[in-house]
Order: C-alpha cells, then sequence, then structure tokens
C-alpha cells in the first residue's frame, strides 16, 4: 500500500483530534485554531533562574527585577529552567495524552514550542537527557513521554540526545499529592548516571512534561553535577505556575 493511501486508512481508523479542544482537525500533529487561546504560553518577563512569570511587568514585589523571591530564598539546583506553556486545565488533556495515549504525533509541535522557550539554553553542544522511567515502568508503559520529547528537540535542533545518560534505581510512587518535603523524599537516591563518560565536561540540557517543585529534576541535577558536568539547565513542555497546581 502506498503512504499516502497508508496515512488515509489511519485517519479513517484513528480521526486526528486536537488534544486540547478534543475536536476533529485537517491532520494528525495539529492543533485546532481555538487551542491556542485557551493555552497559557508564558512571556517575558520571567524569573532568570526557573523561567516562573512575573505577575507584575519589571519583576517582584521583593524588587529583583531578574529572579523571583522562591529562587533568590532557595536558589535550585539546576542553573536555569524554561518552559512554553503554563500548567493549567486546559494543558492537563495534552499533558496525559503524551504520557497516556502515546500522541506521538503532537511531538513536532511540542517541540518546537519547547525550543523557542529555551532560547540560548540550548548551546551548540549541548546534550539533551530526558528524566528516565524504572525500567519496570518503561515495560508497562511502552514509552518514556519525557525520553520521546528529547528526542523530538533533537530533531528540532539537531543536538544530540541521550536517553541512556540517567538510570531510574527504583520505581518511586507518583509525586501526586505530596508535599515539597515528600517529593524530594520519594526521589531521593532515585537516579544514578549511568555514562558517565558522556556527561563529563558537557552542558547537558534535563528534558521532562511537566516541572512542579522541581524536586525529580532537582535529584537528577545533582546526579549529573557529581558525573561532572560543566552545566545543567532544564526544559519542559509546562511549568506549575500556581501553587494550587501542586497537586499533580
Ligand atoms: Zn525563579
Amino acid at each position: 500500500m502506498r503512504p499516502g493511501l497508508i496515512a488515509r486508512a489511519a485517519d479513517w481508523l484513528w480521526p486526528p483530534e486536537c488534544p486540547v479542544s478534543r475536536v476533529r482537525v485537517d491532520t494528525h500533529g495539529r492543533f485546532a485554531a481555538g487551542a491556542w487561546g485557551r493555552l497559557s504560553f508564558i512571556a517575558d518577563p520571567q524569573c532568570i533562574r526557573c523561567g516562573r512569570p512575573f505577575p507584575y511587568p519589571g519583576g517582584t514585589m521583593s524588587g529583583a527585577l531578574d529572579t523571583c523571591a522562591p529562587c533568590i530564598a532557595r536558589p535550585p539546583r539546576y542553573d536555569r529552567a524554561r518552559a512554553p506553556l503554563a500548567y493549567d486545565e486546559a494543558v492537563k488533556p495534552l499533558v496525559l495524552a503524551l504520557k497516556n495515549n502515546d500522541r506521538r504525533d503532537m511531538l513536532a509541535a511540542c517541540a518546537r514550542w519547547m525550543a523557542v522557550a529555551a532560547g540560548d539554553l540550548l548551546q551548540p553542544g549541548s546534550l539533551l537527557v530526558p528524566v528516565p522511567l524504572h525500567w519496570r515502568r518503561l515495560m508497562q508503559r511502552r514509552y518514556n513521554q519525557s525520553a520521546l520529547l528529547a528526542r523530538a528537540l533533537g530533531r528540532e535542533t539537531g543536538l544530540e540526545v541521550e536517553t541512556g545518560a540517567l538510570k531510574r534505581l527504583r520505581a518511586t510512587p507518583s509525586q501526586a499529592g505530596r508535599s515539597a518535603d515528600g517529593r524530594k523524599r520519594n526521589v531521593a537516591g532515585a537516579f544514578q548516571v549511568d555514562q558517565v563518560e558522556r556527561v563529563r565536561g558537557r552542558h547537558v540540557v534535563l528534558v521532562d512534561d511537566v516541572l512542579t517543585t522541581g524536586a525529580t529534576v532537582s535529584a537528577c541535577v545533582h546526579q549529573l553535577r557529581r558525573a561532572r558536568a560543566s552545566g545543567v539547565d532544564v526544559v519542559t513542555l509546562c511549568r506549575v505556575v500556581r501553587e494550587e497546581d501542586v497537586t499533580i
């Protein structure tokens, strides 16, 4: 069967649907026009460390113009983090579709957004490393959405991707519903750099789907720094902006 016919047969069997608006679209991998207005894209001004958008133009009420109050109080382990989207009810179906429904057709669009949001975090020679799943969970799920996003970002930018650089030693229970300290305890010691020679002296960009409290990425960054990465930045598809969304 010719590729065009296969694509048309696939469209008939699995009609292309926008994962945000849940309406039919022309082609797989497209968002419906209405989805754009519902998604909360993060724009400047934002914290230069964690990428949190500032509620006021020109910075926070603390007087610091470029760094948010939580980053001043407790600087994150990573150098900088960026995400194109704020996590909210509108983006949730997209996150779940990537996680559970294997919507690989949406990866290219997500990677384009992530590349734009990341800007100069993505340097020539940067190594893209996804947050890993434990092998048992990978067997159950069949794929790791963070690895798919990292590979898509690699295709978008031409940067090298190393999905095996980090290893998850324990199948940690879900972070959902845990406090910030509970999340830290849950992932403490859960990661290890499996390919030290690939990481040593490299600028690493850690890739994940959602940045919540940062406990998971922090545990990964700690190990990447121990393996002597020259710097570690983080790029995610979306990040929690409102405290009430930390429950995911
Ligand atoms: Zn910050």
